[in-house]
């Protein structure tokens, strides 16, 4: 299924983090947690094989808070947060992208749901 998928390239602002997400993005995500809500930024989940990190991996800070299962990352440089990772509600690894760091990404048009990530 992942050969039918658009490819998305993606980086920080400095372009020290680059990543490419496989994805057919049809909605968005606006999550409400403490950290999402003051970020401002609009997300996608995707399962982790449709998600490389292609350069940056030291170029990342790893930040974590409340009951630390979710990692969020941000560049060490500009402060642009790409993505963050953690485990979904099945327990296997998801990574919430940041579609504003997505390259030519056209995210106006799309319907945004509401996450309630607070709650978790
Ligand atoms: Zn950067």
């Amino acid at each position: 299924m992942a050969d039918t998928q658009p490819t998305h390239p993606g980086s920080c602002h400095c372009g020290a983090v680059k990543f490419e997400l496989r994805a057919e993005i049809e909605g968005l995500m606006e999550c409400n947690c403490s950290m999402c809500s003051r970020a401002g930024w609009k997300l996608t989940f995707a399962p982790a094989d449709s998600f490389t990190l292609l350069q940056g991996e030291d170029a990342l800070t790893d930040y974590m808070f409340g009951k630390e299962k979710t990692h969020h990352l941000f560049c060490k440089t500009c402060g642009v947060r790409p993505f963050s990772w953690g485990p979904g509600h099945d327990g296997e690894k998801m990574y919430a992208v940041n579609t504003r760091c997505l390259a030519d990404f056209d995210f106006s048009a799309l319907p945004v749901q509401h996450y309630d990530g607070a709650a978790l």
